[in-house]
């Protein structure tokens, strides 16, 4: 294998931890037609991947990895399987990059040492194929890595807006699509920039993962009876279960200045974290006990309808700012909606049972939709913005008390 390709190899790594089948698609479809382009066949990094495997070039490889890469991109565009790709994501991406590169090394290497035979023992030509295996596999540990690390990223946005009512992931989902299209793009034609871009991005998500996890530690403190490390929000400490003085909860989960007011466990509910100890709620769902006090988040009816009382009581501040954003034409409206999902929706919406998830969403879009075509109306339309908040809290209220009825049916 010679050094361009082997670049080519560590090049691909971002691309394929950020969309595995996608660039395995792409990569194919460059391998088999890239020759045909009149300014690339000659290119020296097109000529590196024509050494391709017959396989990965077929018509069978190419049709499967094209159905799996609009798989992979359908996937991406709903929040529940965004979630679940998110988890398995890196292992599927080490699989698929083991066996693509491994084919490549293969391929290329025996190519070039085809010519070399001639001259050289056996021995020479076994070296140079164990060489390039190691390589390949370096490439797709490298390419595991960046996966988890994506991950750990997509997680942090996951927590912190797990609805994605601010749109992020969304938009992200766009983002990392065209980075994979440009990345395969820039790999056949700027081989040595694309090597300075995918090498910068690598190294922008490693600061990133250092940055979010110091971020996540310097916000602990130590419990005043067993110093375990625990969040300042916190009522009890999740090990040996001392009462303290916990912290308020601010936004997205930081701990504020102040001290924590009476209907504290619910404020934490609303971030999902446990009541007891403000450790993060893993599940969406009522019925999960916390893993690291043990303790059920909501154990009765009763602590359901607090919550929802709770929730209840964002319902006139959030009807109130949504009526100053109205008052601005046009412009007001996005920050009006994604304001009511933050401050009412959220809370309704992170313990709803899937299949009541699902529903809801789709519901809450044609009643939004439906709703936004009715804005020309005069007095109806400045009046849309406190609507719209008004008719989805009691939609995502129904679902919320529907799955309550469902927990906790006796
Ligand atoms: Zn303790
Ligand atoms: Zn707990």
């Amino acid at each position: 294998m010679n050094a361009l390709a082997m670049m080519q190899l560590l090049a691909t790594a971002p691309l394929f931890a950020s969309r595995a089948f996608l660039a395995a698609f792409l990569v194919a479809l460059t391998a088999r037609f890239g020759g045909a382009i009149p300014f690339l066949s000659d290119s020296s990094a097109i000529t590196a991947l024509q050494a391709a495997p017959p396989w990965f070039t077929s018509d069978v490889a190419v049709i499967v990895l094209g159905v799996l890469a609009v798989l992979e991109a359908t996937a991406e565009r709903s929040v529940d399987a965004r979630r679940m790709l998110t988890e398995l994501g890196p292992y599927l991406k080490l699989g698929a990059a083991l066996a693509i590169n491994l084919g490549l090394a293969d391929a290329q290497t025996s190519a070039m040492l085809q010519e070399l035979t001639v001259y050289a023992p056996e021995g020479v030509l076994h070296a140079g194929l164990d060489a390039s295996h190691a390589l390949a596999t370096g490439a797709a540990l490298f390419t595991f890595w960046l996966a988890v690390m994506r991950k750990r990223a997509l997680s942090f946005l996951l927590d912190a807006d797990e609805e994605d009512d601010l749109g992020l992931q969304g938009a992200l989902v766009w983002v990392e699509d065209a980075f994979v299209f440009g990345g395969v793009a820039a790999l056949a034609v700027f081989p040595a920039l694309a090597l300075v871009v995918l090498g910068m991005t690598a190294a922008a998500l490693f600061a990133l993962d250092r940055w979010t996890a110091h971020r996540e530690a310097s916000r602990r403190v130590p419990c005043g009876s067993c110093e375990v490390e625990l969040h300042p929000s916190a009522p009890h400490c999740p090990s040996c279960n001392a009462a303290r003085d916990a912290s308020a909860l601010g936004f997205l989960g930081r701990p504020k200045e102040s001290a924590a007011g009476p209907r504290h466990p619910q404020l934490l509910l609303a971030a999902k974290r446990c009541p007891h100890c403000a450790t993060r709620l893993g599940k969406a769902r009522l019925d999960q006990v916390c893993s690291a006090c043990g303790k059920e988040a909501f154990a009765s009816r009763a602590d359901v309808d607090a919550y929802l009382s709770a929730v209840q009581r964002q319902l006139p501040k959030t009807l109130l700012v949504c009526a100053l954003f109205g008052a601005i034409p046009l412009l007001g409206l996005i920050p009006g909606i994604i304001y009511y999902r933050l401050s009412l929706l959220g809370g309704l919406r992170r313990y709803l049972r899937p299949g009541a998830s699902f529903t809801t969403r789709w519901l809450s879009r044609f009643l939004t939709i439906g709703l936004l075509a009715l804005q020309w109306i005069p007095v109806v339309g400045a009046a849309m913005l406190p609507l719209l908040a008004l008719a989805n809290y009691a939609l995502y209220r129904r679902a919320l008390v529907g799955t309550a009825d469902t927990v906790f049916a006796v």
